[in-house]
């Protein structure tokens, strides 16, 4: 294919809709049919990225090989696509802002006068263009965050405005998604938020070319003709979006309702075979016939809001698909067990996840949660501060460290087992500074981590400024907990064992980053597999 084909996903009536796992499942077909696709998020806020947002706020951040800190959207790219992307995966309205400010101050605008068009929309339509050329990829399907009609979302939805008429219609390609309610009382789907929203678009200079209506129930051929009718699509260009159990199954229902092949019809390109998606498949079969079931307790502190955890949640499922098995997820408060205890909460899990983190609040029910894991031979996996949890809980109990701790929390402790980075220290900008991204880790032969794992190189992504204190390996070593993930460069510490214990880990990096539906994560399916025996 010559040219690059570029495809904008908006969203309209309210968020929330899934414009993220839309794209990923018509990214999914694409790649299925032997295109090489890649999907963008346009972020309308004004952070630089979503690195300094809490997660109550807008979720997990997710963390890419190259070290960007992301929309948890790109979770769900790479977890359908099973390809990395990276930070021009992701631009936010900070990050163009943060560039046309710079080149005005280097002077680059000659003296004129700069304004959100041009300046602004070229920008945005410079990093779209550039996704697309920079890796020639067949498909870029760049998602515009936020809804139509949004005041920050206007430069994006014109600057893809504009693209239409430099690239030519077979090059673009507009889907936008809307909201078809039920009306209980009457019993009715409603359409006129669609038409109100598709009518917005309009205003700002868009025909939509697909309409994808996220619904509870069926749409009947009426519904979907009225819709063609008063949004001038054509009638096979409205498609159903209805509520599934699973995600992983959207791409099943997007195939058909045959929304490749609309789109592959609009932009003129051959509709030659079916798209090959026998692995997927596979995997959705075993998803759904379960021959065990696991319980496995997630501990941390944001676990009201399920999407502070995203990538845990799906690494945990692709990790029971292929152990063959429905793994319930319990979401446990770590403030809930400082108030309880762990036995009245933790009792009756088959495996337990100390979650990442930051900050104090609810850190001594998480280093409860490892010592009732380690007491009481439970399989345990510890990630990032939950592995920090870990060193400090066996510090304390086993090795009679008396309040020992991490310098994050108590920065005056005698045993200061888990301690700032060296090139940490002198740090006070918070914004992208962590260590981040993918680092090389070396694994000790005949430990569960290589059993997992099956080589002794890897590279996993790391998020985190504190780190194990080396002054203690010895002692750590001799007592049972063994480093036995060493990056070679550096000599931090990045994976922990625990010696006669069923399965007791804990990891620096984050690897449920890099789980996906074809790749499930080896940790993970390790981890479950302990948890099920
Ligand atoms: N707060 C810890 C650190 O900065 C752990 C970070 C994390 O869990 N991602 O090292």
């Amino acid at each position: 294919m010559p040219n690059t084909k570029y495809i904008f996903v908006t969203g309209g009536v309210t968020s929330s809709l899934g414009k993220g796992i839309i794209s990923a499942s018509l990214a999914k077909l694409l790649q299925a049919r032997g295109y090489s696709v890649t999907i963008q998020k346009l972020d309308p806020y004004i952070n630089v990225d979503p690195g300094t947002l809490n997660p109550y706020e807008h979720g997990e951040c997710y963390v890419t090989d190259d070290g960007a800190e992301t929309d948890l959207d790109l979770g769900h790219y790479e977890r359908f696509l099973n390809i990395p992307t990276s930070q021009a995966n992701n631009i936010t309205t900070g990050r163009i802002y943060q560039s046309v400010i710079n080149k005005e101050r280097r002077g680059d605008y000659l003296g004129k006068t700069v304004q959100v068009i041009p300046h602004i929309t070229d920008e945005i339509k410079r990093r779209i263009l550039l996704l697309g050329s920079k890796h020639k990829f067949d498909f870029v399907i760049t998602e515009i965050g936020g809804t139509v009609g949004d005041i920050e979302s206007l430069p994006y939805i014109e600057a893809v405005r504009q693209l239409k008429w430099e690239l030519g219609q077979y090059n673009t390609l507009y889907i936008h998604l809307t909201l078809v309610p039920y009306l209980q009382a009457s019993g009715e789907l409603k359409t006129k938020p669609t038409q109100h929203s598709v009518k917005e678009l309009l205003e700002n200079g868009i025909q939509p070319d697909i309409l994808v209506l996220r619904t509870e129930h069926e749409l009947t051929p009426e519904l979907r003709k009225k819709v063609a009718l008063f949004c001038n699509v054509d009638h096979e260009a409205v498609v159903q979006s209805i509520d599934v159990s699973t995600i992983y199954e959207v791409p099943i229902l997007m195939q058909k309702e045959k929304l490749d092949e609309t789109v592959l019809r609009k932009m003129n390109l051959e509709i030659k075979e079916k798209p090959k998606l026998e692995r997927w498949k596979n995997f959705l079969k075993r998803l759904k016939n379960p021959k065990h079931k696991v319980k496995i307790g997630l501990v941390g502190k944001y676990v009201e809001l399920a999407d502070a955890y995203k990538s845990i949640n799906e690494a945990l499922i692709h990790a029971g698909a292929v152990n063959e098995a429905e793994v319930e997820i319990c979401f446990i408060h770590s403030e809930t067990l400082e108030e309880s205890g762990a036995e009245e909460v933790l009792k009756g899990l088959d495996g337990i996840l100390v979650a990442p983190g930051f900050g104090d609040r609810g850190i001594e029910g998480k280093i409860m949660a490892a010592k009732y894991a380690r007491e009481n031979n439970i399989p345990f996996l510890g990630i990032c501060l939950g592995l920090q949890c870990a060193v400090v809980e066996f510090a304390r109990n086993v090795l009679n460290f008396e309040k020992a701790h991490s310098t994050e929390m108590s920065r005056k402790t005698d045993y200061p087992v888990i301690d700032l980075m060296e090139e940490q220290k002198g740090i006070t900008e918070k914004g992208g500074t962590m260590r981040l991204g993918a680092y090389p880790c070396t694994i000790t032969k005949g430990t569960k981590v290589f059993e997992a794992y099956k080589t002794q190189n890897i590279s996993e992504r790391h998020r985190h400024r504190y780190e194990f204190n080396n002054t203690y390996f010895e002692d750590f070593k001799k007592a049972g907990m063994i480093p036995v993930g060493i990056n070679p460069e550096t000599e931090l510490v990045e994976i922990m064992e625990l010696k006669d214990h069923k399965w007791y880990i804990g990891v620096q990096f984050h690897p449920e980053y890099s789980s996906t539906v074809i790749n499930p994560h080896p940790l993970f399916v390790s981890f479950i597999k302990a948890s099920i025996s």
